[in-house]
């Protein structure tokens, strides 16, 4: 079989010179989550003190933990996010979130004695992974690991609290159809690992007073309170209580140490006011993951059930009342909208609509944010490849122009954007905005 290397290589530049306003490193970031990436034995061994995937909440793989079992032991040791860097094309320092695929075109590897990003033979970038943070040794009274009770990612800027790694949305019928949360859970818990379901709010609190003391830097600045849907009752409550009763402890003892991010269910304004002001959330991510209607119903049946897409997007409006529209940030799933076989047949029709979205929010000063779909294996649409790289370089591009033409500002609780700048690792949206 011929590599597919030199042909990723000609559409890298192809798109690089098509697209004049969307940054090389960009384009390289969104292929990397796009088509995953492998690490050979050697660029794991040689590197020491790095964090590897905690697994924070979905897989975010392109194989199962059985399949990269196979393909190598050492690829379930791989690190968390790499930063690339220099090489032929002078890249800026780039931070991307690995998505392991031990068959992608991108492998990091050795050569002249440093960890580079291979495409084929071609060395791309010098890389480096994220160090293990100064607080990750220390144990909890209950013997669990801070690494699984509250991990960090971006760099270490986001403390990331999935507080259940389940979602009430069961089975093919009502889960996201790009989502493989409750199966990526049973994978884990399949492979022996220690994987907690619904976390203690006495590890919770023993882990942060843990980083507080020990991240002198205080290089986490923002704390992620999220998990999967609670349709039903979790311990006897509903999703609102359930998150609020982590969120109240945290700012009660913590107060502004971190800034609060919240990525829950779109609520009626009355309990937005109540995540802001007894949990002291700051930042609101309802995510709408799709914006064309008739995408939603069949992409996400469980949130066209329980709550429907107008009431959603109504939702979201009506949340900016409460937390400020800057403070609003919804997520869509990037390259979802082009998945078959419901999706939009071109890149132009796929990110045209999701610009109609980007335009209603944009224009009442909500700031849409978008993650790189990852056709996870386990998902229900995790058997057919990704999006087109062209897809994701055009919906930059777009994103720009609307940010620019609304006159919005760098939204908050993400760090610093900007090329060299950026620690948002799971979309180059950070990487295109100006500083
Ligand atoms: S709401 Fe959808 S995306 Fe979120 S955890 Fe549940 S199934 Fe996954």
């Amino acid at each position: 079989m011929n590599s597919p290397a030199p042909a990723v290589l000609q559409a890298l530049e192809a798109l690089s010179a098509k697209y004049p306003s969307v940054p090389m490193e960009a384009i390289l970031k969104q292929d990397l989550l796009r088509l995953g990436v492998g690490f050979s034995e050697d660029s794991l061994r040689i590197a020491t003190g790095f964090k590897p995937k905690d697994y924070f909440i979905f897989s975010f793989d392109l194989s199962t933990l059985e399949d990269l079992e196979k393909a190598g032991a050492h690829l379930l040791k791989a690190p968390e996010e790499v930063r690339f860097f220099g090489g032929p094309y002078l890249l800026q320092p780039t931070i991307f979130n690995v998505r392991l695929s031990p068959t992608s075109p991108y492998q990091v590897g050795i050569g002249e004695g440093k960890l580079q990003l291979f495409l084929g033979q071609v060395q791309l970038a010098e890389v480096e992974y994220h160090p293990v943070p100064p607080f990750y040794q220390s144990p909890l009274q209950s013997g669990k690991k801070i690494s699984e009770i509250a991990p960090v990612l971006e760099w270490g800027y986001l403390v990331y609290l999935t507080l259940y790694r389940l979602c009430q949305y069961w089975g093919k019928d009502e889960e996201c159809q790009f989502c493989d949360i409750n199966e990526n859970y049973r994978q884990q818990k399949k492979a022996g690992r220690e994987y907690t379901g619904v976390k203690d709010l006495s590890d919770i609190l023993e882990a942060l007073e843990t980083i507080n003391r020990l991240d002198t830097a205080k290089t986490t600045q923002a704390i992620t309170l999220t998990g999967g849907s609670i349709t039903g009752l979790l311990n006897h409550k509903t999703e609102l209580d359930f998150y609020l009763d982590y969120a109240r402890p945290i700012f009660e003892r913590f107060g502004d140490r971190w800034i609060l991010k919240a990525v829950v269910e779109a609520f009626e304004k009355a309990d937005c006011q109540r995540l802001y002001t007894e949990g002291g959330v700051r930042i609101y991510h309802p995510n709408y993951e799709v914006w064309d209607q008739e995408l939603f119903k069949r992409l996400c049946p469980g949130k066209e059930r329980f709550v429907g897409y107008n009431r959603w997007m109504r939702r979201i409006v009506e949340s900016a009342e409460v937390f400020g529209p800057d403070h609003v940030i919804p997520n869509f799933v990037g390259g979802v909208e082009m998945a078959a076989p419901y999706g939009f047949g071109t890149v132009e029709a796929a990110v045209e609509s999701t610009v109609l979205g980007l335009e209603f929010f944009m224009s009442k000063g909500i700031l849409p944010r978008f993650t790189t779909w990852c056709p996870e294996p386990l998902s229900a649409l995790g058997s057919q490849p990704p999006p087109p790289l062209e897809y994701f370089v055009y919906l930059l591009k777009r994103y720009k122009e609307c940010f620019t033409h609304y006159g919005l500002k760098v939204p908050p609780g993400y760090g610093q954007a900007g090329l060299g700048k950026a620690v948002f690792s799971v979309s180059a949206f950070m990487d295109v905005l100006a500083p």
